[in-house]
């Protein structure tokens, strides 16, 4: 469907839990949240339905993500009714890693369409102050498992926190020269917990990349669903991407929206709009359903203010909302 601006909007992101197994310093409080009710969170069944109504209006891309998503129960065999839907184009999911290893398996078998994995560093001190948490070998090896059982639609997600060391975004690039998944750096954005610290600038990290690697060729494909742009260097298996959401904005080709794991449909990243959609889900019909949700999703917000406080600056944190 097309907004009133005329933007595509044809992926959304799911949120199944705000509940993680880390606390990263830009995205949780150290003493954690106070976490929803169980029955406050959407079923599955719920989720379903909705997607069907998604799919109706032509939002077909559906990103898995969280809090962390893995720790909610049943992932695997949900992603398998998902992507059982008549009209599901991809499922995609966004996590931590801390679980991957012991899920691998069912994760490949339920056809998940791609993993992105969030690692914002390769150092194990460093990674402990990102995310309070010593799992950083679980994590890779997590993603050693994945290659291993030959699943190749891998992403790497940064989000380089200040002070960052060149050494440690030359070793984060270093799996995309060693192995073919694409390595992408994302700019911290002024949200939540990620307004105390300070992220890295797409130039610092290329000039660092270029130093070591020499000058980077532009990739002009599409990789993904998302906002990035893909570089290439020489000898490398996979890509660099960068994802800006501050300095370049790409909220005229914006083609997202959110659903928080109450019920929230969220139609702007940065503002607190948005309607609750729980106590609709089971009263309608899914053609009913997909009436209301293009009623609401029309009306997304023409572009973001990151950096201007407005009334309706969203205040929640990420882990809630997302990413
Ligand atoms: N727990 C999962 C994970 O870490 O991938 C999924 C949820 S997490 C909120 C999704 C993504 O949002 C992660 O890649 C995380 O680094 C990113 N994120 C969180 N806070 C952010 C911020 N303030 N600016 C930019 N990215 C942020
Ligand atoms: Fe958890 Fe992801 Fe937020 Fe880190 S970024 S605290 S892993 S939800």
């Amino acid at each position: 469907m097309k907004d009133r601006y005329g933007r595509v909007i044809d992926y959304v992101r799911i949120s199944l839990t705000d509940r993680c197994n880390l606390r990263c310093i830009y995205c949780m409080p150290e003493e954690g949240i106070e976490l929803l009710k169980h029955e406050d969170i959407l079923r599955y069944e719920e989720i379903l339905k909705l997607c069907s109504a998604f799919i109706k209006i032509g939002i077909s891309t559906f990103k898995l993500t969280g809090g962390e998503p893995l720790v909610r129960k049943g992932v695997p065999e949900f992603i398998r009714e998902l992507k059982a839907l008549p009209g599901t184009r991809e499922v995609t999911l966004t996590t931590n890693g801390v679980l991957l290893g012991k899920m691998a398996n069912e994760l490949v078998d339920s056809g998940i369409d791609r993993i992105n994995v969030s690692l914002d560093t390769m150092d194990a001190e460093e990674f402990r102050r990102l995310t309070r948490f010593d799992k950083i070998d679980t994590v890779l090896d997590g993603i050693d498992k994945l290659i291993k059982l030959g699943y190749e639609n891998l992403k790497i997600n940064t989000v380089p926190i200040q002070p960052i060391k060149p050494e440690d975004i030359i070793k984060l690039a270093d799996l995309a020269r060693n192995k073919p998944i694409s390595v992408r750096f994302i700019e911290l954005m002024p949200i939540g917990e990620g307004t105390e610290y300070s992220g890295s600038s797409s130039e610092l990290i290329m000039s660092i990349l270029e130093d070591k690697y020499g000058l980077a060729k532009a990739y002009q494909g599409k990789l993904g669903n998302g906002p990035a742009n893909y570089v290439k260097f020489d000898k490398f298996k996979g890509y660099i991407g960068f994802i800006e959401a501050l300095n370049s904005k790409f909220c005229g080709s914006c083609n997202r929206i959110r659903l928080s794991s109450t019920g929230f449909l969220k139609l702007c990243l940065h503002y607190d709009y948005g309607v609750d959609i729980s106590g609709f889900i089971n009263k309608l019909s899914v053609d009913e359903l997909a009436e209301k949700l293009a009623e609401i999703i029309y009306d997304k917000p023409k572009a973001h203010m990151l950096g201007h406080k407005t009334e309706h600056t969203e205040n929640k944190r990420m882990n809630q909302i997302g990413g």
